[in-house]
């Protein structure tokens, strides 16, 4: 098949890519289209093409809370980068391109003078991946510093919401995939310099000391109030158990890490015995916080 894009300027087309390389997981089989894109006419034309030519599309942001198939995804993937990944300020209000980086994010504010977005110090990927998902830490989430945001519809519309038309609830939103979000208007506050730097430095040294590295899509199942998913999961002497190359964390029993050539899977495989374990030992059925695209 031709590629249908192939006469859009502002993006780049990798075809057949593996997804492996664009998920922390370092999971994930091929997508017929990657389409990176890197300005608003741009994605107008990647939308429509994509319509016209009814092509599945899924937008990634940094690929931390995706599981993807084995089988990879037929249709199109669309990636943010260019005037996605800028930010300014209006008075007190900063708007951020959906496509910047967490870390990119908290370096600028903090260099301004603005904090109160600290929690998310360590979290990888970007500020559209958090808010469609509400990620959070430290009993802060996005639903505190996010006023509103632009959109564009799977119909081709721009729209803007608010706080509250986001129906920000624990790790998710009302946000329908499909939807892409374009920048975020953000309230932060004003906060001296070295206060913001102690406390991301706090919160990096807090995950350190709790968290495992290697390749994952962090915690992946959500908490059930009043319990901590992890300490659940370590309580039913799951810590270590693996599926092929897939293990569950030694270090934190809500991590699944990825010890090299796992595949989606033996990660799943893994979840299942992690669910039904919890439900039978504990009666608590656990949601999955990662989601799976296929
Ligand atoms: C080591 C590690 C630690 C983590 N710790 C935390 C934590 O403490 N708290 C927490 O909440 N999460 C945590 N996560 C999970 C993850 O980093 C967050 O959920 C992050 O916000 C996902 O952002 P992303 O850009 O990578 O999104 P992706 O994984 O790329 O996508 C996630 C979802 O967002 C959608 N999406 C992405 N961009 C857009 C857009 N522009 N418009 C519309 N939809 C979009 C995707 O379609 C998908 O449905 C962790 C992950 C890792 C690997």
């Amino acid at each position: 098949m031709i590629n249908p894009f192939r006469s859009i300027a502002g993006i780049e087309v990798l075809v057949n890519e593996p997804l492996s390389k664009h998920t922390s997981f370092h999971i994930g089989g091929k997508t017929r289209y990657f389409v990176k894109v890197y300005s608003h006419r741009a994605l107008n034309k990647v939308i429509s093409t994509i319509k016209r030519q009814r092509i599945e599309y899924y937008v990634i942001g940094g690929g931390t809370n995706v599981l993807v198939s084995d089988e990879g995804f037929p249709g199109a993937i669309i990636k943010l980068y260019g005037i996605f990944r800028t930010m300014k300020r209006t008075g007190d209000i900063v708007h951020c391109g959906s496509g910047f980086l967490i870390e990119h994010f908290l370096q600028k504010a903090k260099a301004l003078g603005y904090g109160g977005a600290e929690f998310l110090a360590g979290i990888p990927g970007t500020i559209g991946g958090a808010i469609k998902g509400n990620a959070g830490a430290f009993g802060k989430s996005m639903a505190d510093i996010v006023m509103g945001i632009t959109v564009l519809t799977d119909q081709c519309v721009v729209s803007r919401f608010s706080n509250k038309e986001i129906e920000f609830g624990y790790r998710q939103t009302e946000i329908r995939d499909g939807v892409l979000i374009l920048s975020a208007e953000l309230k932060l506050i004003h906060r001296k310099q070295r206060d913001i730097v102690s406390d991301i430095r706090n919160n990096l040294a807090y995950r350190r000391q709790r968290q495992p590295t290697g390749y994952s899509a962090g915690s992946y199942f959500k908490n059930i109030k009043p319990y901590a998913t992890g300490k659940l999961i370590e309580d039913c002497g799951l810590r270590g158990l693996s599926v092929g190359d897939a293990e569950i964390s030694r270090k934190h029993g809500n991590f699944i890490i990825n010890r090299g050539h796992a595949k989606a899977s033996d990660v799943l495989k893994l979840a299942n015995i992690i669910k039904k374990r919890v439900k039978n030992t504990k009666g608590i059925l656990l949601k999955e916080e990662v989601r799976l695209l296929k």
